[in-house]
């Protein structure tokens, strides 16, 4: 049997300190979310664990059975304290998937089972649970069922985090105090596992996987957490006693960094705060070009407690809320619990408009009870609005709990994935559906405009059909270039490939702006490319009319805009239409831009500024 998960800091005794670290080592990666951090490395162990087969003497067998049922209790304090910050952190009761976990860690047949192993079997406590549980996960896995899947990979998270507390790798991330400052390094995160952190309980993350526009990238933006992703091997290369340099506006980490290394980590992080805090004297302004064109700047928010902010950065409306992380909990919320939280959202708003999506589940954002795991093409497989028109139950409490909570009329429904008339009319029906079901049972509904993602290359073929029975579009770049491209997103070995400049890409945007403008309907642009300044550029150049990001991302794009005049960005739009390739438009606009763009002084809040060292 192999041993693959072995904390080395308890691994040696040679007392030589220095050599259980890692040497100095340059990372580079992908800029996921700015800002700087230097911290102890902090590993979370989620790739495969595997554990070595002992026969052990019965002098051993207390020991085992101890070590076995202390990992049981840690465990299950774990799990209780990730559940009471998710809980307080999505107002919702029973988050995530934690309550059945702690369910089956008080399962006599499995505990008993293990303690058999032990005693009977005299074998070593890891290896009775991966006999025990391990024989369990392999048993649901082979069931062709959604649901008996989705109990495999609750058992998994549970199998991987005894085995970790009985090979004793360091304190669990929730027993971390805040401000403690660590940085979490890991093959990669999921999105529930970062709604799970306190505010200010780690400083940074790396991992191996993911890109720019991967969900982990943009919770870690919205949560303000510098992340560098994409790094490929940190996981297996970083020790726990490992000091790290973190530096999410380069996508650069270092690892055991010098002392060179650490004064100029500190220049750039006071120039970051500096830039951060000359920012704030740009929320007042309009968001217009010096020619006098206005560009609506709206939020893209993954929480509702989120919306009490996005005012003062400047923003004026809820581009988008992608409503899917409400769902990060083990069971679907209820339509008085989902009211509750878009209540919360349209009211702080007060008339400013409230842009909804419905739920977007699957892809990289699985969510319990609902999603099918391990989907052959998960980000082309069952998810978002798919989703919702298969499971009429799950769709219709959503409808009906954000048209309860419209008090003020300023509910935008934006619906995810649209790839044809046929669900765009199967969806409105249901909306239909909801809002006279709510009238006859005497409800007053307010005013509510409908608009589609546009995020697949055959919405677009049909944009002007669709543009006839919507209120507004909204262009999903992070999904449209995924698709239009065939570059999965979230694949670290294809980032290169994630072209948002590539002339199909530009024009499809184009081709929605004009069918939009025809019909004379608004067209906004939600996806990451709305705040990467020279993209903000294109689109303005292009006729889009409202761009939705990240809060914070706000103030920087309203820089931008404030120094562009729209006659010249749209002569620009034009001329790098006729360009043969993304490598020629970036040369372009860098050659015209770059120096405009880097008087801003917000070159440090962007990404993919920093400066490569070795
Ligand atoms: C997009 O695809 O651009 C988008 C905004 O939605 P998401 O990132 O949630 O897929
Ligand atoms: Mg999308």
């Amino acid at each position: 049997m192999t041993i693959s998960t072995k904390n080395p800091a308890s691994e040696t005794d040679s007392g030589a300190e220095a050599a259980r670290l890692t040497p100095r080592t340059v990372l580079v990666g992908v800029p996921a979310s700015p800002g700087f951090a230097l911290g102890k490395v902090f590993p979370i162990i989620n790739r495969e664990v595997s554990v070595v087969e002992e026969t052990i003497p019965e002098s051993r067998v207390a020991a085992e059975e101890q070590l076995f049922l202390k990992a049981v209790s840690k465990t299950a304090n774990e799990i209780a304290k990730i559940k009471e910050i998710s809980e307080s952190r999505t107002g919702l009761q029973d988050s995530l998937i934690f309550s059945t976990h702690l369910m089956i860690l008080k399962d006599p047949g499995l505990v008993n089972g293990i303690l058999d192993q032990i005693k009977k079997e005299h074998k070593n406590a890891c290896w009775a649970v991966h006999v025990v549980l391990g024989g369990y996960i392999e048993r649901f896995e082979k069931i062709d069922s959604p649901a008996m899947r989705d109990k495999a990979t609750d058992l998994r998270d549970l199998y991987n985090r005894l085995i970790s507390a009985m090979e004793n790798s360091g304190p669990v991330v929730e027993e971390l105090a805040v401000g403690e400052g660590v940085v979490l390094v890991a093959h990669e995160f999921v999105p529930s596992f970062l709604m799970s952190l306190k505010p200010g309980q780690v400083s940074a993350l790396a991992m191996d996987t993911g890109g720019r526009t991967s969900h982990v990238a943009i919770l870690a933006r919205s949560l303000q957490i510098p992340a560098v992703s994409g790094l490929r091997n940190i996981a297996a290369l970083v020790k726990p006693d490992d000091t790290i340099l973190v530096d999410g506006s380069g996508g650069m980490v270092i690892v055991n960094p010098n002392d060179d290394d650490v004064r100029k980590f500190h220049e750039r992080q006071e120039v970051f705060e500096r830039q951060r805090r000359e920012l704030f004297t740009m929320r007042r302004l309009e968001p217009m070009t010096r020619d006098g064109k206005y560009i609506t700047l709206h939020a893209n928010i993954e929480l509702p407690s989120e919306a009490e902010k996005v005012t003062d950065f400047g923003a004026t409306g809820i581009g988008l809320y992608r409503s899917e992380f409400l769902f990060f909990r083990k069971d679907v919320p209820s339509q008085e619990e989902q009211e509750y939280a878009y209540r919360q959202i349209l009211e702080t708003m007060d008339s400013c408009p409230v842009t909804i999506r419905t739920l977007d589940a699957g892809g990289d954002k699985l969510v319990s009870g609902i999603s099918v795991v391990n989907e052959a093409n998960p980000f082309m497989g069952w998810r978002s609005i798919r989703v919702c028109l298969d499971r009429e139950d799950v769709f219709c409490t959503q409808l009906r709990a954000m048209l309860l909570a419209n008090t003020k009329g300023n509910l935008r429904i934006l619906l995810p994935m649209i790839s044809g008339l046929n669900e765009l009319r199967r969806a409105k029906a249901f909306i239909n559906k909801c809002r006279d079901q709510l009238v006859s049972e005497g409800h007053e509904i307010g005013k509510v405009k409908v608009g589609i993602m546009i995020e697949v290359p055959a919405a677009v073929m049909l944009v002007d059909l669709l543009a006839k029975e919507v209120d507004f579009f909204s262009i999903g770049t992070n999904d449209l270039i995924q698709f239009t491209l065939a570059v999965d997103r979230t694949n670290e070995l294809i980032t290169e490939m994630f072209q948002p400049h590539h002339p199909a890409v530009l024009s499809m945007i184009y081709q929605t702006v004009m069918a939009a403008h025809r019909q004379g309907i608004p067209v906004a642009v939600c996806g990451e490319m709305s705040s990467d300044p020279l993209s903000v550029l294109l689109l303005v150049g292009l006729g889009v009319d409202e761009l939705s990001m990240t809060p914070w991302s706000v103030m920087a794009t309203k820089k931008i805009i404030r120094s562009i005049n729209f006659e010249d960005v749209r002569e620009t739009a034009l001329t790098v239409l006729q360009m043969d390739d993304a490598e020629s438009v970036n040369a372009f606009l860098t050659k015209k831009y770059a120096q405009t763009i880097s008087d801003l002084g917000i070159s440090s809040l962007l990404g993919n500024v920093g400066e490569k060292q070795n």
